[in-house]
């Protein structure tokens, strides 16, 4: 099925219009364009159309291999389904800079139902970003924004990958295993006013994560960033999945408001760091200088223009 993104010179709100008449293979074909040819007009159309009507919020959930984020993820997904909301997936593998595989590679424990519509799950790998966010990451996560109620990006790391999840996602919630020195490590990080939420992972194992959820709230207050809850949840057993979901809602509520100004400054920050990658600060500098540097309301649409007169004026002067 076309998305209307191959050849022709689609209009966004035609394309986004085709995705979600079309359903999920249609997505998979929009995600592949941006893959693939990010630059053309017709998927910046489709892009900057996502970016203004999106359906609902994205949440970043990050943390360390193995603190129970896909287990997490998919108890999040049937809670959410129970709902009768729609949820989108993306799973960011951070392994395949450095080796070229697929450490993430089971993804079995995502239980979801292929033909279930209301579920999109798609792993991207981490490619030149820093912190295992993909630079397609973010266009993907706005398209899948504007098809779904809610967006999970799942990445892993502590550190870096909080600061850039957190550059692209409405809301961020980080997951800690017990008695894994996970806090430590949190504090060490230095990120305590990153996540809006953090999760305590595998609330089984009993004291152990009854006192992570103390050391994680004790190095928040010391960092002066005690307004992040901390929750603690089974992901395996169900017990606290609810309650996981609730907070997400009740910290997406109290974001709303702001959500528009965030996401036109995250927008404005992809579309500056997409110029700088391909024509370094000086190319950056020049389109400020030129006082070209209003990207909204079509970010995307403009970060392809401005790249254009970038490659002309290099070509002019070296051809
Ligand atoms: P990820 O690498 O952060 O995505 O972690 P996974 O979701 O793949 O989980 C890593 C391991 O922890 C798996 O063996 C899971 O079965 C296990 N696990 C996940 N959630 C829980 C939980 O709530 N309780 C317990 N005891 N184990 C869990």
């Amino acid at each position: 099925m076309s998305t209307g993104l191959d050849d022709t010179p689609a209009t966004g709100p035609e394309a986004l219009a085709e995705i979600r008449r079309t359903g999920k293979r249609a997505l998979a074909n929009a995600l592949a364009e941006i893959e693939t040819s990010r630059d053309t007009r017709a998927t910046a159309a489709l892009l900057d159309c996502a970016l203004q009507t999106p359906q609902g919020f994205s949440l970043g959930l990050t943390g360390p291999p193995g603190v129970g984020k896909s287990t997490l993820t998919d108890a999040l997904i049937r809670a959410w389904r129970a709902e009768g909301k729609s949820v989108g997936v993306i799973a960011v593998d951070p392994s395949s800079t450095r080796t070229g595989g697929a450490l993430l590679g089971d993804r079995t424990r995502l239980t979801t139902d292929p033909g279930d519509p209301g579920v999109f799950i798609r792993s991207m790998a981490a490619r030149d970003r820093l912190g295992g966010i993909a630079e397609i990451t973010y266009p993907a996560m706005v398209l899948m924004r504007a098809l779904y109620d809610l967006v999970v990006v799942e990445t892993v790391g502590v550190g870096q990958s909080e600061v850039a999840i957190s550059e692209i996602a409405d809301m961020t919630a980080f997951c800690a295993q017990p008695g894994s020195g996970d806090a430590l490590q949190f504090m060490k990080a230095g990120i305590m006013e990153v996540p809006d939420l953090v999760v305590v992972t595998k609330a089984d194992m009993g004291i152990l994560a009854e006192r992570a959820v103390a050391d994680l709230k004790g190095a928040l207050s010391l960092a002066g960033s005690a307004e992040a809850p901390v929750l603690s949840c089974s992901a395996r057993d169900g017990d606290g999945v609810a309650e996981v979901l609730q907070e997400i809602c009740t910290i997406a509520a109290l974001k709303m408001p702001k959500f528009s100004e965030t996401r036109s400054n995250q927008a404005i920050h992809w579309a500056e760091d997409q110029i700088r990658v391909r024509f370094g600060r000086v190319g950056l500098d020049l389109v400020h200088s030129r006082h070209v540097d209003k990207f909204l309301p079509n970010p995307f649409s403009k970060a392809v223009t401005l790249q254009d007169e970038l490659f002309r004026q290099i070509t002019e002067v070296f051809l």
